[in-house]
């Protein structure tokens, strides 16, 4: 497996609210470590990795 992925910046430019469900488009894009907030319900979450691709939010 290469390690290129992770130089890439921001790996994903939207996401799901587990408070909420609002489905939030990102344009600056998001990486492991930032803080997204819900732009609907305006909760923060803090940006975790969940297996190899995917992320999970965690209350921040
Ligand atoms: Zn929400």
């Amino acid at each position: 497996m290469t390690q290129d992925r992770k130089k890439k910046e921001k790996e994903w430019v939207e996401f799901e609210c587990p408070d909420c469900d609002a489905h939030n488009p990102w344009s600056d894009g998001f990486t492991l470590g930032d803080v997204v907030v819900c732009m609907f319900c305006g909760t923060p979450f803090l940006v975790k990795r969940d297996g190899e691709e995917n992320f999970r939010l965690v209350r921040d």
